[in-house]
């Protein structure tokens, strides 16, 4: 195995070049080694797109992938070199009271610690600590494997929501997100209205099973929104578009949202403050509850990853159909700029090939 490896490496003006560096090593013994075979182009990773970031300059993103092991540490027992497997990229200092509880997409050194490690998948190689690899059943591909990530953060934000079979479900925003959740409410027996402003995304909404699609640019959303609740609003409203388009698309997830329902904010912030205006007398006399969701982690006993994995290998989630683009990893920036311009591009989930 040569000491070298290929990586993408985020460069002052935020696009990428490709490079030979150092490859990762095994640090500790319980530690694995695994070639990345498919890894995707999250929301997250696309909000540092062309940004001017010093602290990320010269840095190895990316954090959604499946891969194959390559060598593992003299204490693994649960995978083996050859073995295909999912990783889950978040891992956090191991030693603040949330990680101690498995909490640790809670833990307050998450995002540097995962920079350091795991979440480094624009690259040949990775590591992490073996409790974060999963085996991939032979039903499962690793560009559906890519999107397993995806699938565990809806599935973290559908738990805290407290979802119920016949609920009446509103989705703001038909990117990978959204669609993983209009999947997991309707696998859980909800009535799903999906909302978008790309025609493309709304029609994989449709054959993903959403009952009702609805472009928020070109008709008319609420109408839509109350003909469908039988006027109450939405039980539950996902927030899952995110990023610079939230000051619009919180206030909307509020009034979609009926008297006692709950508004679950899915999508992520930009860095710093973001200054929303919010209809918050609204929200107190009506009881509408904001639960913000970030990340994944175990929901009880289980850890959401391998939750999703079971419900991807048995049929009840379909990730192939979120697969719209592939690009080898040289091709990077074209993959960015494609994943970008979703509205004429048509991109959902975009697998850079290794
Ligand atoms: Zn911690």
């Amino acid at each position: 195995m040569s000491s070298k490896m290929k990586a993408a490496l985020k460069k002052s003006d935020g696009t990428f070049e490709v490079q030979e560096v150092d490859r990762v090593e095994i640090p500790a013994p319980d530690w694995v080694l695994a070639r990345i075979k498919v890894s995707g182009i999250c929301g997250t990773d696309l909000r540092h797109w062309k940004k001017h970031e010093p602290e990320l300059e010269c840095k190895i993103m990316g954090h959604e992938l499946a891969a194959e092991v390559v060598e593992v540490g003299p204490a693994v027992k649960n995978v083996k070199p050859g073995d295909r497997v999912v990783v889950e990229t978040l891992l956090g200092d191991g030693d603040c009271d949330w990680c101690r509880i498995q909490q640790y997409n809670l833990c307050p050194n998450l995002y540097k610690v995962r920079m350091e490690t795991v979440s480094r998948s624009f690259a040949e190689y990775l590591i992490g600590p073996a409790t974060k690899f999963h085996i991939l059943p032979d039903n499962v591909s690793d560009e559906e494997a890519a999107l397993l990530d995806t699938f565990a953060v809806s599935l973290h934000a559908q738990q805290l929501s407290g979802l119920h079979i016949n609920d009446k479900v509103a989705i703001i925003g038909g990117g990978p997100i959204g669609l993983a959740q209009l999947q997991l409410a309707k696998a859980s027996g909800a009535d799903v209205i999906l909302f978008d402003v790309v025609p493309s995304a709304l029609e994989i909404g449709k054959e993903l099973g959403a009952d009702e699609v609805v472009n928020i640019e070109t008709e008319d959303a609420l109408a839509r929104l109350k003909r469908f609740t039988l006027g109450r609003g939405a039980d539950i409203t996902f927030e899952c578009a995110g990023g610079p388009s939230m000051p619009i698309t919180l206030p909307q997830a509020v009034s979609f949202t009926r008297i006692g329902g709950k508004v679950v904010v899915v999508g992520g912030f930009e860095d710093g403050d973001t200054p929303i205006s919010l209809n918050w007398q609204q929200m107190q006399k009506s009881g509408i509850s904001l639960i913000p969701s970030a990340s994944y982690g175990f929901w009880g006993i289980y850890p959401e990853m391998s939750l999703c994995l079971d419900l991807l290998s048995k049929g009840k989630i379909n990730a192939k159909k979120m697969i719209t683009h592939a690009f080898p990893l040289d091709k990077i920036n074209e993959a960015f700029e494609t994943a970008q311009n979703k509205k004429d591009t048509g991109a959902v989930f975009i697998a850079l090939t290794m």
